[in-house]
């Protein structure tokens, strides 16, 4: 397949800003593209090379860029950079400085996706001494045999800035129509990535073998399984709602969520966002790997904690685990514990139908297969009612969590899915509010005064899943330190767009807007209606959505979340008729 074909499908897409157009142009793409390579294009369209897990990266910093257009273009660095200061942009500088090659060179022969995927692929894979300069000859050259179209979207894929706004659940949508001509497929083959994490497989899967076959992908040792999620209860009345009976309710600890994969000796750690992370916790894996257990897959929470009294020690602890250097001494200076909550797999058999009181049984027998006093059951009771629950809540807050998840013994692991099948409850931060929110920066106002040069308000929207629209809530600009500011402002960079992204919907107009992707903690006093936000809209009066009133950021940037993990909408008028009933009481 040319990769003129797929420039001009991207040039299309990054000129809508229409969910359902864009999702049209992606149909085109997919039934034009030859299926043993629609794997490729899966995940070049997301600007991946392979699926996250496997956390292949490209690795090429600016300069090295602009040392390969001055290869490929015969420009010195004077030109090119004072082209740079223009465009803003190292594709759109590609596209220019080839452009001025264009008018004196011969035209470039047509170039494959073929070509273009697998020079992008060894790219990726050079590593070592002298493999800088080698990166920049293969960039180079790949630039010479292109067009200048081509160059600025090579360019912007090797960036990463390659924006066009295609989710997970866009390009599902987008194959169930291609290959089965209707959108109701796509509940199949979102079952199968829920097991796979692996959109390129499911579509040549389907592509090649059709439906059957994509239901019939199962779970497999280290691709890791998307995690289940829970609902969030604002009260412990509200729990029994849910509940009929009886219920497990567990310590929710405040550390972070890991996916176990082991299999002889080997063993990989994901993280909820599926992120290989076992270089972050190495003591736990050798742990791990030196059991006895064979072929499993099982989800703990990994939590530091105090030598001295033994105490939970708060998320932010684990921090000091992302590291490349000087993991001995990380090792030693913030340990962690392992509270297993969930198992998956086990000794080669998937458990994931069974029902949780029955997989509880096979965790206490892991656990013990383990026999390492840094693996742990996470702590569990069964309540029956309101009374032993509370209780339970107490005892969880006294140890330092930040609550409890109540868990319906009947029910199955359902990967990839949020429901009532486990329930949160978190304690009271202070606030009005019962609960913190988490939620997506998708826009933001320059700052003026003390912060000229940063942003000075930042836009945040809650999930709709129905839409699968991010919704605006809130305006922002309390709680930042002037360090956060200068955070924000780099890492918001790598997400500015032009235009107000496809998937965001918002009625206020804004200096910048980002790709939804940083989650960060808000506290606020209470939820109001308000004309401009557009979460909730209509839901309580007509012409009204929902706002945060006095909204402050707590400080803590919810890195383990995606975008699409974030306070949903529904949440918010929940929240919203909650906070009615208790001002009436
Ligand atoms: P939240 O991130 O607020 O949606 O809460 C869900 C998260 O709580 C999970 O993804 C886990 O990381 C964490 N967690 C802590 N304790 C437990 C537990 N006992 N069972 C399940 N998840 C837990």
């Amino acid at each position: 397949m040319e990769f003129s074909l797929l420039v001009d499908a991207f040039e299309q897409m990054e000129m809508t800003s229409s969910r359902l157009r864009l999702t049209d142009h992606l149909v085109s793409l997919l039934r034009m593209t030859p299926t043993d390579i629609i794997e490729k294009v899966v995940y070049l369209i997301q600007g991946k090379l392979r699926p996250d897990f496997e956390g292949i990266e490209i690795g090429m910093a600016e300069k090295m860029i602009l040392r390969s257009l001055a290869q490929s273009s015969g420009m010195g660095m004077t030109a090119l950079l004072e082209i740079y200061r223009d465009t803003g942009d190292l594709g759109n500088l590609a596209k220019e400085a080839m452009h001025h090659k264009d008018q004196t060179s011969l035209m470039p022969q047509r170039m494959s996706v073929e070509r273009v995927y697998s020079v992008l692929y060894e790219i990726a894979g050079t590593t070592g001494p002298r493999s800088q300069e080698y990166k920049i000859r293969l960039v180079s050259s790949i630039i010479n045999e292109s067009s200048p179209r081509e160059s600025r979207y090579i360019i912007k894929f090797i960036m990463g800035s390659l924006r066009l706004g295609i989710a997970d659940n866009t390009v599902m949508d987008a194959l169930s129509l291609a290959f089965t001509g209707t959108k109701t497929n796509r509940v199949l083959l979102e079952n199968a990535y829920n097991v796979s994490s692996d959109l390129g497989t499911v579509a040549r899967i389907l592509a090649t073998e059709g439906l059957d076959a994509v239901e019939k992908i199962s779970i497999i040792l280290f691709k890791p399984v998307r995690p289940m999620l829970a609902e969030r209860a604002p009260t412990i009345e509200d729990v029994f709602h849910q509940v009929k009976g009886s219920a497990a309710a567990e310590f929710k600890l405040d550390g972070e969520r890991i996916q176990v994969h082991k299999a002889n000796g080997r063993v990989e750690l994901f993280s909820r966002r599926l992120e290989k992370i076992t270089s972050h916790f190495p003591d736990i894996s050798t742990i791990i790997a030196g059991s006895k257990l064979s072929d499993t897959i099982f989800e703990g929470e990994v939590v530091a904690i105090d030598l001295d009294t033994l105490n939970f020690l708060p998320f932010q602890v684990l921090m000091h685990r992302r590291r490349k250097h000087g993991v001995d001494e990380a090792i030693k200076n913030y340990p962690v514990y392992l509270n297993v909550f969930d198992i998956l797999y086990y000794d080669g058999e998937t458990k994931t139908h069974l029902p949780y009181s029955d997989r509880r049984k096979i965790i206490e027998r892991l656990v013990s297969v383990i026999n390492d006093h840094r693996i742990l059951l996470v702590p569990q009771t069964v309540v029956q009612d309101a009374k032993s629950l509370s209780n339970y809540m107490s005892k969880a807050i006294e140890a330092g969590c930040e609550g409890i998840m109540v868990k319906q013994l009947e029910s199955e692991y359902r990967a990839g899915a949020r429901g009532y099948a486990w329930i949160k409850l978190k304690r009271e931060y202070g606030s009005d509010l019962t609960d913190t929110l988490d939620l997506v920066i998708v826009g933001a106002l320059y700052g003026r005064g003390r912060r000229v040069g940063r942003y000075g308000a930042l836009l945040l929207a809650a999930y709709d899943p129905k839409t699968d629209t991010f919704k605006t809530a809130s305006k922002v600009g309390t709680g930042f330190t002037d360090k956060h500011l200068a955070d924000f402002y780099n890492s918001l960079g790598r997400h500015l767009l032009r235009h107000k992204h496809p998937r965001v919907d918002a009625a206020i107009q804004m200096d910048v807007w980002f790709e939804p992707k940083i989650v960060i903690e808000i506290v606020a006093s209470e939820i109001t209606l308000s004309p401009v936000h557009t979460a909730g809209m209509n839901a309580i009066r007509e012409k009204y959505g929902l706002a945060l009133r006095f909204p402050k950021f707590t400080g803590k940037i919810r890195d383990d979340k995606n975008a699409e993990d974030a306070t949903k909408v529904e949440e918010l008028v929940t929240l919203y008729s909650q906070q009615k009933r208790t001002i009436q009481r």
